[in-house]
Parts: structure tokens; C-alpha cells; sequence
């Protein structure tokens, strides 16, 4: 007993202190680094277990990320990352330009090229005409200004409910029950399950093709059985989507180039959507 007391007399202090000087507060988010007349702006974050100073793009938002030890200092962060500015100038270019719905924008919906179109005095909001050769239009009716959220609001919600019936599909063949779906804007990953049953999944997956959206509804649900991702968890995930190999390459080449679609920041917060509130079918 006394040596346990002594020990956390001891232990305990010290933690604390450190945990102060980590903190440290009014330290600068991010760094500006110019690099051949252009100024990047870079997030910096400590991180408990990094080791040394890293990079890093972050291709849904854009983002430069430089991640740094505890101990490191922000000045040797900033010659960092500006040794390596024409690094970050060349992933940044590289990556797919935004692309706002607009009139003439195409878009893939389950995967498939979609003009955006408007048609300007039409009644109604969005729908879909295909025309004899095949081809996809998206029609808009309304003001111009108002295509971006009317498409926006449009891909949602067929997100909403192709995810809705694949996830209850994939329930019903795993015995499991689904609390709540929601359908919303994730920039670091296409889904994912918490522990009280409400599966979150990324709109964005209505622009792919329909095995990849039927793939990750699988995998979200086989988490309602295997909170991880053990071989057994994989096994189950495979045995209700036998794709699922297909659409993980299919993620890995062409996933992030789905978050150039729309505007994200004009996003309003996902959870007042009406979209949100429905109900999980089949
Ligand atoms: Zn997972």
C-alpha cells in the first residue's frame, strides 16, 4: 500500500507537468511556407508518437498537414517544411481540380456521366432525362445561383437511400439491427459504425459505381458483429459482398478523386437535414 501511494506521490506530478508543456496554447495551427512565389499555408500538429517532422497532402480537403514530435520545435517545423516546398507545390498541382455542379458540369452517378443541365422556368427541382443515343442529363429547374445545393441536396438523398436499402440488405443476410444511417460529408473515410448500432457513410459514394457503395454498406454492417478488422471480420464482409475485392482496388485508384465533386464548405451542418432523419428500409 505505501509503496503504491509513494509511487503515485511520485508518477503523478511529473505527468501532469508534461502534460503542460505540451499544450502550449497560444502556439500558432499553421505555418505559411513560400515556395517559388507562392504561398502554402501548413497545418502543423504535434503528435505524441511521432519521432520526426512529416508531410503530408491531404487530397479530399486540399490540406497540407506537417506532423510534428512533442519536443520538436515550430522553427525547425518551418525549414522543414520549406526544404521541402516544391514537394508540397507538385502534389498540390497534381491533384484534380474542384468541381463545382454547375450548368455543364458532368458528374458520374452510380458511376455513370451525368451532364448537369438547367432548365431554367421548368417546374420542379432535379430529376433525370437519358436521351436515345443513352446519354445521362441531369435537369435543374430554378435560378443558377441555386444549382449547386439543388444537385447537392439531390445526390444525398439518392445517396441516402441506395445506402439505406444495400445496408438493410446486408443486415437482414448478417441477422443484425441497424439503429440509424446518416449520410454525410466525411472527408477521411467513406463510413463508419459506432458501437450503439448508427451506421455514418460518406454522400459521395452515390458518384461510384453501385458494387462500391453495396461494399462499403457491407462492411459497415459486418461491424455491427465485428467491432474491428480481424480476419474474421473480413471473411464476414466477403461471404455478404463477394466484390469486395473488386471495389477496394476500385476505392484505392479512383476514391479520392470523388471528393473533387461540389462544394464542401458550403455545406449547412448535416445532422439539421431532413434527409438524415428517415428511417432504414427493408
Ligand atoms: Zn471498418
Amino acid at each position: 500500500m505505501a509503496l503504491s501511494s509513494k509511487f503515485l506521490f511520485e508518477v503523478l506530478p511529473s505527468m501532469s507537468l508534461r502534460a503542460l508543456l505540451y499544450r502550449r496554447p497560444t502556439e500558432p495551427q499553421a505555418i505559411q511556407v513560400v515556395h517559388d512565389k507562392a504561398i502554402y499555408l501548413v497545418r502543423v500538429r504535434r503528435h505524441r508518437q511521432a519521432r520526426r517532422y512529416t508531410l503530408r497532402i491531404q487530397a479530399a480537403t486540399r490540406e497540407v498537414v506537417l506532423t510534428m514530435p512533442p519536443r520538436g520545435s515550430l522553427k525547425e517545423a518551418k525549414a522543414f517544411a520549406e526544404q521541402h516546398g516544391g514537394w508540397i507545390a507538385q502534389r498540390l498541382h497534381r491533384l484534380p481540380e474542384a468541381t463545382p455542379f454547375v450548368h455543364g458540369t458532368v458528374v458520374p452517378l452510380r458511376g455513370q456521366p451525368h451532364r448537369i443541365v438547367h432548365r431554367k422556368g421548368r417546374r420542379g427541382t432535379v430529376w433525370i432525362e437519358i436521351g436515345e443515343d443513352g446519354e445521362r442529363t441531369l435537369c435543374v429547374a430554378g435560378d443558377a445561383p441555386h444549382i449547386d445545393r439543388r444537385v447537392g441536396d439531390f445526390l444525398r438523398r439518392e445517396a441516402k437511400n441506395d445506402l439505406e436499402m444495400a445496408s438493410g440488405r446486408a443486415a437482414e443476410r448478417l441477422g443484425v439491427e441497424i439503429k440509424r444511417i446518416s449520410v454525410r460529408d466525411q472527408a477521411s473515410r467513406w463510413g463508419s459504425c459506432s458501437s450503439t448500432g448508427v451506421l455514418s457513410y460518406s454522400w459521395r459514394l452515390i458518384l461510384a459505381p453501385p458494387h462500391v457503395l453495396d461494399y462499403l454498406a457491407a462492411h459497415e454492417v459486418a461491424h455491427l458483429v465485428e467491432m474491428n478488422h480481424s480476419v474474421r471480420f473480413w471473411r464476414l464482409v466477403e461471404r455478404i459482398c463477394p466484390n469486395m475485392r473488386r471495389a477496394k482496388n476500385w476505392l484505392d485508384v479512383y476514391g479520392t478523386d470523388l471528393h473533387r465533386y461540389g462544394m464542401p464548405q458550403s455545406d449547412p451542418d448535416p445532422a439539421r437535414r431532413p434527409v438524415t432523419k428517415r428511417r432504414a428500409r427493408a
